[in-house]
Parts: structure tokens; sequence; C-alpha cells
């Protein structure tokens, strides 16, 4: 195994919490997180950078726009892995829009974050740092979550459980890879992901992402029996630059009340993208299935179809400078 260059950026999160008189809040700098680190010295040359210290309920997509920027400022200035600590709430959203960003990024990503304040009995954090910074070693280009020891591909992961250790699933999608002694073992489709990515991986100090803007005005909403679609009017009226419908099932939209048709319609005819994802965890759409999905797609909606509503939803929230 071959030494490498490695930046941890940090950006708060439940691993870098302290107790507060209101609560959990990140307090701890990279000098504390490190602390916990067992690096082999002759595989590992680790630096720090902290970018923010936010409870990620509050990042905002401004925030992922300098977290990409930094994250290419790390590749042209040589190096070779990049571990970004992150809280868990809202980090699939951060691997989704990094994934989005950070297209062809020539060297690993890897976001982690934990269940507990790394300083707490039993927490997580050390060992998911860990396991990050070790994958780095091993991973190919992209961008990848590590958690519970399993590295997921970062635009298909969501958080499943709220106090779980194993808080992370990948969504339909194979995982990358799992840590087995202190090594990362590739899956199939880690090995075949990788070996995709490598031609991304020969002049990283000439990597240039292209530039993104935030579109301020997107909208998602999630279908329940007896809502009102007048809701989609109020949304039209803003102007809003794109919508994700979270619909039942396979795609499934009320279609005996014909006022959904109506709205998608004057979406379309306004250039508004509306897409169409699943209530359900897993599986995507298939909107060929049944009539209630075949009504909505002829009034103009686009298949989400594998994404995930986080993949759907940064996509257009971030649109690329002209
Ligand atoms: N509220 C925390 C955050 O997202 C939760 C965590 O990190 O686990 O920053």
């Amino acid at each position: 195994m071959e030494k490498r260059k490695i930046i941890m950026l940090t950006t708060g999160g439940t691993i870098a919490c302290v107790e507060s008189e209101n609560g959990l809040t990140p307090g701890m700098g990279a000098d504390r997180l490190t602390q916990y680190l067992h690096l082999n010295p002759d595989l590992v040359t680790l630096h720090t950078l902290e970018v923010m210290a936010k409870d990620s309920t509050n990042l905002v997509p401004m925030d992922w726009i300098r977290l990409a920027q930094i994250v290419a400022m790390a590749v042209q200035k040589g190096y070779e892995g990049i571990v970004i600590s992150h809280g868990t709430d809202t980090m699939s959203y951060t691997t989704a829009a990094l994934s989005y960003m950070l297209e062809n990024i020539p060297v690993p990503v890897i976001f982690t974050g934990a269940q507990l304040p790394i300083d707490a009995p039993d927490s997580d954090a050390p060992q998911n740092l860990q396991d990050a910074i070790e994958a780095c070693l091993v991973a190919g280009p992209g961008v990848y979550l590590m958690f519970a020891g399993t590295l997921m591909d970062g635009s298909s992961v969501k958080k499943v459980h709220t106090t779980d250790k194993e808080a992370f699933e990948s969504i339909n999608c194979e995982a990358v890879g799992y840590m087995c002694d202190s090594l990362l073992e590739l899956t199939d489709f880690g090995r075949k992901l990788f070996a995709e990515r490598q031609c991304y991986a020969s002049t990283p100090m000439e990597y240039k992402p292209k530039e993104y803007e935030v579109n301020q005005e997107v909208a998602l909403i999630k279908l329940f029996p007896g809502m009102n679609p007048d809701i989609f009017n109020y949304y039209l009226q803003r102007g809003v630059s794109g919508v994700v419908v979270e619909a039942y099932g396979t795609g499934g939209v009320p279609s005996e009340d014909t006022t959904y048709m109506d709205y998608f319609r004057r979406f379309e005819s306004l250039g508004v993208p509306v897409y169409i994802t699943t209530q359900c965890l897993k599986g995507g759409t298939h909107m060929e299935v049944y009539e209630v999905n075949r009504l909505a797609k002829g009034a103009g909606v686009i298949e989400g179809g594998k994404n995930t509503t986080e993949n759907l939803l940064v996509k257009l929230l971030l649109s690329q400078k002209q």
C-alpha cells in the first residue's frame, strides 16, 4: 500500500459536540478529533482544516458550494484523499450535493460522522473516523460515506435511524466495501466503480470542477391521502425552479381528482421540472405499472427512478454558473 497525503476537513456535527446548557453543540476542533486516531506514519500523512462548526441542521446549499471549493483546492494542492467529518442529520444531502458538483474528482472524498460525541463512552466516532482515513488508502476517486464499517456511494445514501450506530443505508445501490481488520474490502460493485472512475485520477493538480450557484426557490411535496392539491398552486405562484413530489409506491399520484394533473401540466408549460419519487425507502419508481402512474407521466412529470429525494433536490437547488 502506498503512503497517501490526506486532509481531514471538519464541519461540526455530533462527532465534535460538547455539552452546553442548551444541549449538545459542536465545540471540538480538529485537534481533539485526531487525538483518537492511531495512524501508521509510513502510510498516512494527515493534515486538518476546520471549515465550520455547525450542527448539520443549520447547513444551507451555500455551505455545500464552499465545501466543494475547499475540496477542489485540496486536490490541487496535492492531497490524495479527503476525509470530511459532518453531522449525520443532513449528511446525505451534502454527500449528494458534492457527488453532483465534484463529478470526475480524481481522489476519494470520504464523509463520516457519529451518533455520539467522540469523547462519549461507547462512541462510534473514533472507529468511524479511523475507518474513513483507512479507506482513503484504498478507495478510488469519488465521493463516499463511511459509517459503521460500510463504505457507500455518496449519491445514494440515506440516514435511516435516529440513534442506532448503523444509521445509514445505501439506497438502490450496493455497498462499495466493508472494513475488515482495518482494511477496506471492496465488493464487486466497489471494484467496478473504482475501475470506471480510475480515468479521473491522472492529472489531479489540474482538477477544476464546474462552478455552481444556488436556486433559492425549490419545493418538496409529500403526498398524503386527503391532501389539498392546491398546495401546488402556492409554489406555482412563487415561481419555483423545480419540484420534487414524494408520491406513493412505484410513483402513483391521485387521478380521480384531476387537479394534480392540471398543475403538473402548468408546471410543464412553464418549463419547471416536476420530479416524481417515492415515499418508500427502496426500489425507486416504476411509472409504467399503474394507470395512476401513467396518467401523471402523461401530464409531463419526470420519473425519479432510483434517485433518492436528496439526489433530486440537490440537482434542483444547484445550477451551473453560466
Ligand atoms: N444534529 C447532529 C448533526 O446533524 C446529529 C449528528 O451529527 O449525528 O449535526
